[in-house]
């Protein structure tokens, strides 16, 4: 099984899934867990050059394509061989971060990052999307407590585009996308995220 996570900056998704991946693991299943961008030798190096605060002049096409490409090596050489063996593969991210960022908050057209998208996943979808929903301005708070990094540093109206165009994808493909309440205590987002697991029966 296929399970990403998605959310805003400070939504608590990199907690969650390090909590999801630990409660898999007690119930037996292998499970490969990574994040995007990043999870290959190649895809980290292209994580650096996206994540420099040097590289504030990148033009939008530039950063898209660099998230495909990074996505693309770690779905050849990591998550297309985990699914293969039957092992459960937890992403923090996939092509569903790219269509909140690049499409809803930096603007490219829909069906250009629609089309990226295919390419940079090979074709692989996730059997499920947890989306971490969550006011902006309470998570932008969390994620800038340590600093700001190139992205980060967009801001707050960015963040609630990004959070917009998730819950507007959650609900035209609402059998793969669930939303859920991200605010409060982890042991209570993570018992939702179980929920939301059963319902979807993908285990
Ligand atoms: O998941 P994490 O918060 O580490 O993501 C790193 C940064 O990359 C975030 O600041 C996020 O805003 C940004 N991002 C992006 N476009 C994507 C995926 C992530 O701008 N497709």
């Amino acid at each position: 099984a296929f399970i990403t996570l998605e959310g805003v900056d400070g939504s608590g998704k990199s907690t969650q899934a390090a909590m999801l991946v630990c409660r898999l693991r007690e119930s037996g299943f292998e499970v490969v867990s990574l994040r995007e961008p990043g999870g290959t030798s190649i895809s980290e190096k292209i994580r650096g050059l996206l994540l420099d605060p040097a590289n504030a002049e990148m033009s939008d096409e530039c950063e898209l394509l660099l998230y495909e490409a990074s996505r693309a090596q770690l779905v050849r050489e990591v998550v297309e061989p985990a699914l293969e063996r039957g092992a459960v593969v937890v992403c923090d991210r996939f092509l569903d971060s790219t269509h909140a960022y690049q499409h809803g908050a930096r603007g490219l057209p829909d069906e250009l990052v629609r089309r990226a998208n295919e390419l940079g996943s090979c074709g692989v979808m996730p059997d499920v999307t947890l989306v971490l929903d969550m006011d902006p301005a309470s998570a932008f708070s969390r994620a800038t407590a340590g600093g700001q990094d190139r992205l980060e540093a967009e801001g707050l109206a960015f963040q609630q585009r990004v959070r917009a165009d998730y819950l507007a994808c959650a609900k035209a493909d609402p059998a793969r996308i669930r939303v859920i309440d991200a605010a409060g205590e982890p042991a209570d987002v993570a018992r939702r995220i179980d929920g939301a697991l059963a319902t979807a029966s993908v285990l």
